[in-house]
């Protein structure tokens, strides 16, 4: 009677237990009929588990992905053995609202989640219990890291005040450019160019009003070309784009948009308002050069005759 008793209690401390823990616990038998359902689930479902208890789970989670978990399910009760699925593979089984106040910008509490197998007395697998770990706070650090790292990428591959490239990284997509070239045959232009007597610009204006002229130019840029184009700032007042798939008449074109684009604009900086023009060079890639630096310096001699020719021009090497 005495052990029949303590039995009873420490069944009782048992039921408690799962009832308090932080995870989420249901049993489930193999037609996913509802059998335990603890604190944890009725407190972030919102349905007790009288409600639930004897219902089939996709009835009272219909957003559950069905075929999903019933392959899951079906492999753990064949092999009897646990599965296991983290947040990073699917972010969660139960749509449950985010309560964590640290982590309270992500919407939905992330899961991992564990499949068991429970065996009757005769061995056989009679029914399953799921296991939910709430890892939100996991989950959104980890995700906060990402986007970080993504942002230092991009920071270090970028030029801070225009956003465009930055010389080391469009010089290597030059490069890489070049490569193509040589492997697949491709038309491909290059384009560099200078703003045209920036220096008094600077001097009459200041350096500030300066870099305003700096970030129009950029923008103006940005604005004119492809998504598969690349505008680097390769110095001070120096630009370059990369122009895949085009001739230099194609180049022409695009430069003339920029060309003009800048000369009928007027930057509205805090000192003065600000009217400027470009000198631009192309080069379209031919068999001559032999590195990409020497494509650059083709480049570079146009934007260099566009300049003595008078400025704001363009001008095909
Ligand atoms: P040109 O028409 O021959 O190009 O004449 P220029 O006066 O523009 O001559 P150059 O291209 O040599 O001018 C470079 C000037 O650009 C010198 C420098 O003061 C200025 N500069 C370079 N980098 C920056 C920058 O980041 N911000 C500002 N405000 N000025 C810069
Ligand atoms: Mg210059
Ligand atoms: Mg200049």
């Amino acid at each position: 009677m005495a052990i029949e008793e303590s039995e009873a209690n420490s069944f009782h401390w048992l039921m408690d237990m799962l009832e308090s823990v932080e995870v989420g616990l249901v049993v489930l038998d193999l037609d996913f009929r509802v059998e335990v359902w603890n604190g944890f689930m009725e407190n972030h479902s919102g349905i007790t588990a009288s409600r639930i208890q004897g219902k089939v789970l996709f009835d009272a989670f219909p957003d559950i992905p069905k075929a999903w978990l019933t392959r899951k399910v079906d492999a753990v009760a064949l092999l009897n053995t646990k599965a296991f699925t983290s947040w990073e593979q699917r972010p969660y089984l139960f749509q449950f609202r985010n309560t964590r106040p640290i982590t309270g910008t992500e919407e939905y509490m992330f899961q991992n989640l564990t499949i068991s197998p429970l065996s009757g007395t005769n061995g056989e697998v009679e029914k399953v219990c799921l296991m939910v770990y709430d890892v939100t706070d996991i989950a959104s650090s980890k995700m906060a890291l990402e986007r970080a790292n993504e942002q230092l990428a991009k920071l270090s591959m970028t030029d801070r005040l225009t956003g465009l490239l930055n010389r080391g990284t469009w010089e290597n997509l030059v490069d890489a450019e070049f490569e193509r070239f040589r492997r697949y045959g491709h038309t491909t232009s290059l384009v560099m160019f200078d703003i045209d007597h920036f220096k008094p610009v600077n001097d009459t204006h200041g350096h500030l009003a300066g870099d305003e002229v700096i970030k129009h130019t950029a923008s103006v840029t940005r604005n004119a070309i492809r998504q598969s184009d690349s505008a680097g700032r390769y110095g001070g007042e120096e630009f370059g784009i990369i122009l895949p798939e085009t001739d230099a008449e194609g180049a022409r074109i695009i430069c003339e948009r920029i060309r003009e684009s800048i000369e009928q604009s007027v930057v509205e900086t805090s000192v003065a308002p600000i009217r400027y023009t470009i000198s631009i060079g192309i080069a379209q890639l031919t068999e001559e050069p032999e590195n990409y630096m020497q494509w650059m310096q083709k480049a570079d001699e146009a934007l260099y005759a566009a300049k003595e020719g008078g400025r704001n021009r363009v001008v095909v090497g």
